[in-house]
């Protein structure tokens, strides 16, 4: 068997889709786990659709997932000399040359090649340029649909032109486009990894376009041409190209290529099993980075989005390395797969929670450099120290790492309460004060030293006895200012002896 050679080949419209990124994964897994070569291929043939700075951040976020790929257009800043090799400053993306060894391949900088092939079909009478204008295509499409019928191109060019009008066209650069013969009822069927055999009949199929009038081809025919040229023995992506892959089929075999297999991934749905979109929530690889999801539980979180390990295995956390040896595309299901965002928090609780608290400090530091609370603080509030006191009391309820203080301001800021707050069930005003007079001496005996979590849990939990509301409840309230909070022997512990004492003075003074 041909080595297996694999692409994830995004469009460049903004961001790095989560669907994308279950598609770049898939196709990473399934070439590492046979020793294959997993590619990238910017397919920026729109124009139109083109955002700045996309295939930038399109290769950041893969970076930043851990899916290298392993081979392209090698690129001016390469510290590698690799001979023979190509090397290139990309043209139309000067800015990721500063990214990588490898720039991914780029359909915008390999134009002549399509062009080349286009013009090959035409002279084997395989296509044919069409003239029509957008006006005359668009009389033509709101007739058709009034008559009921389904859009499609009426062959006009094919049909009406003489080889001297077409030569005359041609001389006088008349605006053109070259589109594909189809003959139409023909049953074209094809085997797919995932949903098995497909059917389409080519009566369905428009005689499409391949080359537009612009000079780029269109998504059909650069696809086909990279995936032959690039050697892609496994096309997998994202069901909604499905509709397309009839069309590629008949690209094949108008070229006399062999297609490759494929393998169309279930839709992404929301809970309510609507299509995934952007007016639900976020949807971009970068919104998940930026609101504190780990890489790990990312990449664990999206595998499972339409594959699992089967039957008999309950295993949920995956590494990427556990999913390359256990991947499989033969039990990626049909269904579409639901994007519980529920579940993403769950998975990457569970992260945070493995995480030492060295790992938390250095993934959290940026995220606390983000909050107010966090740049308004004193400096000893600040420190590394200070910081991990406050993410070792936190670690355990984290689900995500944006969160970090957030639920514990009382931490970075000044506490202010009502003083009703203080009270626990109905203590009178001098029970209260007793209360909370009793912390203060039990603190001001603690030294510096053993001022511990464990240590002021014990000595607090053994004053406290059976009545244990009582004393650390006003407590509590006294620290943080709040109803809930983690409990204050560890606030305490956070806050060090002496802000400890200041706090619980407050609250005697506003008795
Ligand atoms: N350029 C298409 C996209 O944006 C790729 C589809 C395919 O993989 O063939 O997803």
């Amino acid at each position: 068997m041909n080595k297996i050679r694999v692409r994830f080949a995004p469009s460049p419209t903004g961001y790095l889709h989560i669907g994308g990124l279950r598609s770049a994964l898939y196709n990473y897994l399934f070439a590492k786990k046979n020793n294959g070569t997993f590619i990238l291929r910017i397919e920026d043939t729109d124009q139109k659709r083109h955002v700045k700075k996309s295939v930038e951040n399109l290769i950041k976020s893969l970076q930043w997932a851990g899916l290298d790929y392993d081979e392209g257009t090698y690129l001016k800043n390469s510290k590698f000399q690799i001979p023979n090799s190509k090397f290139i400053e990309s043209k139309n993306y000067p800015g990721i040359a500063e990214i990588g060894e490898y720039g991914p391949y780029i359909q915008s900088e390999r134009l002549d090649i399509y062009q080349k092939y286009a013009e090959q079909l035409v002279k084997e009478e395989k296509a044919y340029y069409c003239f029509c204008t957008p006006e005359r295509l668009d009389q033509m499409r709101k007739d058709q649909i009034a008559a009921k019928q389904a859009p499609m191109y009426d062959k006009y060019c094919l049909k009406n032109l003489t080889q001297e009008e077409i030569n005359k066209n041609l001389k006088n650069n008349c605006p053109r486009t070259i589109r594909l013969k189809i003959d139409p009822g023909e049953t074209l069927e094809f085997s797919d990894i995932i949903r098995g055999a497909v059917k389409f009949e080519t009566g369905t199929i428009d005689d499409q376009v391949l080359l537009k009038s612009d000079g780029y081809p269109t998504y059909h025919l650069a696809g086909v041409v990279d995936d032959h040229l690039m050697k892609i023995t496994h096309v997998i992506r994202g069901e909604e190209w499905l509709p397309s892959t009839p069309k590629h089929i008949l690209l094949y075999q108008t070229f006399g290529w062999e297609p490759p297999k494929f393998a169309h991934l279930p839709l992404l749905l929301n809970p309510d099993r609507t299509k995934l979109s952007k007016r639900q929530g976020d949807v971009s690889v970068e919104d998940y980075i930026q609101k504190g999801y780990l890489r790990e539980a990312i990449i664990n979180f999206v595998a499972l989005l339409g594959w699992n390990p089967g039957k008999g295995s309950t295993k949920e956390f995956f590494s990427l390395n556990e999913l390359v040896k256990e991947f499989e595309l033969k039990k990626v299901h049909k269904a579409g797969a639901i994007f519980d965002l529920k579940k993403l928090d769950w998975i990457n609780s569970q992260y945070i929670k493995k995480l030492t608290i060295s790992e938390l400090y250095q993934e959290s530091l940026e995220f606390f450099k983000r909050k107010d609370f966090y740049n308004n603080a004193l400096p000893e509030k600040k420190s590394e120290e200070y910081l991990r006191k406050v993410l070792a009391v936190e670690q355990e309820r984290l689900a995500n790492l944006a969160g970090v203080g957030e639920n514990d301001r009382f931490f970075f800021e000044d506490v202010e309460y009502d003083k009703e707050l203080l009270r626990w069930k109905n203590m009178s005003d001098e029970e209260l004060k007793n209360s909370l007079e009793k912390s203060k001496n039990i603190s001001e005996n603690i030294s510096e030293a053993d001022w511990t979590k464990e240590n002021l849990e014990k000595i607090l939990l053994e004053a406290a006895g059976e009545k244990r509301g009582e004393l650390l409840w006003p407590l509590r309230v006294s620290l943080t200012g709040e109803k809930k909070s983690p409990p204050p022997f560890e606030i305490a512990w956070v806050l060090g002896k002496d802000e400890t004492l200041k706090r619980l003075k407050q609250a005697i003074d506003i008795l």
